[in-house]
């Protein structure tokens, strides 16, 4: 983590937020990657390991966060988790279709079997489910379904309309997360009709580079603040336990 702050300083970043991934398979710990969620167990080092940090780097911001996988059934045990903590901001996530784990490299051949058009209704749904939830402060990485380029046939702007809708209703922000260049699709999660929709409904948006590696620390900022203001925002959200400030573009 000292690596990632030292690119963001490098960068010129003045607050970073760190948001690893809580093993939501702690039911079934068989089924976590340790390459993508840590344990629970490490849950509390994490969170001390940041508050650490952030005491060392008085010059930046340094917030701690959490990327939490929705799954429909177990809200009250992410709930029961959350509470433990004082999260700065808690990302809720989609990475799982009906079991399917579709941003998944190794399952992706798994997309030619199904109805893509069906299968973006779906993650739809299972997202605007997820901000309803009352668990997040913010929608991560919101159209991540395109991430290997399958793209809908149908037209989805109504899909796009109503999930801005349920985020402005539920009150959770959407993030810009550069990732999505990193991926085949090659292209900023939000899809830019979907950004604008955010933006007709007044849902704030934060930033993110959805960093793996020190390297992606603040990834391709210049190409997201661009959409950003391009969709027609003139600031972005961040997060102090759990209250939303915004800051000026
Ligand atoms: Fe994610």
């Amino acid at each position: 983590m000292e690596e990632f702050i030292a690119v963001a300083r490098r960068k010129g970043l003045r607050e970073v937020g760190f948001a690893d991934h809580v093993p939501i398979y702690w039911l079934s710990p068989r089924e976590r990657d340790a390459g993508l969620a840590m344990s629970l167990e490490e849950l509390p080092l994490y969170v001390a390991e940041v508050m650490e940090l952030s005491r060392k780097n008085p010059d930046l911001t340094v917030r701690v966060g959490l990327e939490v996988e929705f799954i429909a059934g177990f809200e009250e045990t992410v709930r029961e988790l959350l509470k433990s903590y004082s999260f700065d901001y808690v990302l809720g996530s989609v990475h799982y279709l009906d079991g399917w784990g579709f941003d998944n490299p190794a399952l992706v051949e798994e997309y030619r079997n199904r109805d893509i058009d069906l299968l973006y209704e779906m993650y739809f749904n299972e997202l605007q489910r997820a901000a309803k939830s009352g668990l997040f402060n913010v929608m991560a990485h919101p159209d991540l379904i395109k991430k290997f380029g399958y793209r809908p046939r149908a037209e989805v702007d109504w899909l796009y309309e109503e999930t801005a809708r349920v985020f402005r209703d539920a009150g959770v922000c959407a993030e810009v997360n550069t990732a999505g260049l990193r991926a085949p699709v090659g292209e900023i999660y939000p899809a830019p009709s979907l950004l604008r929709a955010f933006k007709r409904f007044g849902v704030p948006v934060t930033l993110g580079s959805d960093a793996h590696s020190p390297v992606h620390v603040g990834w391709e900022y210049g190409r997201a603040l661009k959409l950003i203001e391009e969709a027609g925002y003139r600031e972005i959200a961040t997060f102090e336990k759990g209250r939303l400030k915004f800051l000026s573009l």
